[in-house]
């Protein structure tokens, strides 16, 4: 078996595994599960920029060859169409954990959160791979803290609708923390707030991406509840850079990676009408069953620690989701380009 600093050559006495200043980086292989979604191939995007090897595993669930078509061709590059929840033997240095079906309308009846992080896991394992986890907000469930650190245990129903989504991040953060206290896996883990960006997933039913595709296609906005429930809205670019700084750095987590400026849905909304069209009906519809009331992450760890912070507002990131979205549904267009 070999460690993770046995595997980047930096020898046995340097614990945290980070690359000596003044030391070349030596281009890395790295996986990244999902990475054909709309996150991952953000994080494509940023790992072949800075030189490293990446290989996308995914099974196509919710993610499009489009998002790295652009790609292809490029030896730094592989694609592989995998789904995790089989096993899977590779050789590499980190692997960026994000397969999962992420939208309520995809993630009902899935086993990839348990077993297919217990694949990855045991492929780190085997390796000495870094492994990072994309765990998510929806751990604290239902919160009764506001806002919410990463300290706070949640408030989950284990029997609701939602609970495959939540639960399936919980035990994956479980096994993560039992991998790395049992079997001396690096690991690390995000919690990811709502994000929201380029590539999204159009009809997927997520809030952001309902509202842009309703606005562009003049339909009503579709409001659920009293709209008066805030969601946290960050960037995909915030995220990724995040992300990024959790892998290379030297704490486990877990992190909150998220957007503090906080919106109810009804002030969303706005914003869209705003951004895409003054005119824009907003119709109310009934609420999901267990619907958090508020989310609002507190990042304070992740500044102190990842020297992070979100600098991408929802006034200056919406627009180029915008851009995105109206090539995409109406046509003229540069899949990949943004
Ligand atoms: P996405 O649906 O765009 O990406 C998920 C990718 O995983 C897709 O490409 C899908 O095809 C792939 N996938 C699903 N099941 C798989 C399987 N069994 N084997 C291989 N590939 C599989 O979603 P995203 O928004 O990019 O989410 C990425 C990660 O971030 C997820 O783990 C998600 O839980 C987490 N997250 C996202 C948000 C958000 O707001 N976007 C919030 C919290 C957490
Ligand atoms: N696994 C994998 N790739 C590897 C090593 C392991 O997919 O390179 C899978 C393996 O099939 C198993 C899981 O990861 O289902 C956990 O592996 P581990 O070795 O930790 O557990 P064990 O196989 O001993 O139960
Ligand atoms: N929501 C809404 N209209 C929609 C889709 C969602 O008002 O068309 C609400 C939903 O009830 C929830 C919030 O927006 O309160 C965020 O929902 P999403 O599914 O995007 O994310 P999550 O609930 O996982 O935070």
């Amino acid at each position: 078996k070999f460690s993770y600093q046995h595997r980047l050559g930096i020898g046995s006495g340097n614990p945290t595994g980070k690359i000596p200043l003044g030391l070349k980086r030596k281009g890395l292989r790295i996986v990244v599960t999902g990475g054909a979604g709309f996150v991952g191939s953000h994080l494509v995007d940023r790992l072949i920029a800075r030189g490293d090897s990446v290989i996308v595993v995914d099974n196509f669930f919710t993610g499009r060859k489009e998002n790295v078509m652009h790609h292809f061709g490029n030896p730094n590059f592989e694609l592989i169409r995998h789904d995790v929840v089989e096993p899977l033997l590779l050789e590499v240095d980190q692997i960026y954990h994000l397969a999962c079906p992420a939208s309520p309308v995809h993630y009902k009846f899935n086993p990839t959160n348990v077993v297919g992080t217990l694949n990855m896991l045991g492929l780190a394992k085997r390796v000495g791979a870094r492994f990072l986890l994309t765990s998510t907000s929806e751990v604290y469930g239902d919160p009764l803290q506001h806002p919410q650190k990463e300290t706070y245990w949640g408030n989950v129903n284990p029997i609701g609708v939602r609970s495959c989504y939540d639960e399936g991040k919980r035990t994956a953060e479980t096994l993560t923390m039992d991998y790395h206290r049992g079997a001396g896996v690096e690991v690390r883990i995000a919690r990811i707030f709502n994000t929201y960006g380029p590539r999204m997933c159009i009809d997927d039913g997520r809030v952001v991406s309902n509202f842009v595709a309703q606005a562009l296609r003049k339909e009503p906005l579709t409001v659920y509840g009293d709209g008066k429930q805030t969601r946290s809205f960050q960037y995909v670019s915030d995220l990724v850079e995040g992300l990024m700084r959790l892998m290379e750095g030297e704490h486990v987590g877990p992190f909150n990676l998220g957007n503090p400026g906080e919106f109810t849905m009804l002030e969303l909304a706005e914003v869209v009408q705003e951004t895409i069209d003054p005119n824009a009906r907003i119709e109310f519809r009934p609420n999901t069953e267990d619907d958090p009331h508020k989310r609002k992450p507190d990042i304070t760890r992740a500044k102190e620690l990842l020297g992070w912070e979100p600098k991408v507002s929802l006034r200056k990131g919406l627009p180029l989701m915008v851009s995105n979205f109206r090539q995409r549904i109406f046509g003229d267009h540069k899949e990949g380009s943004s």
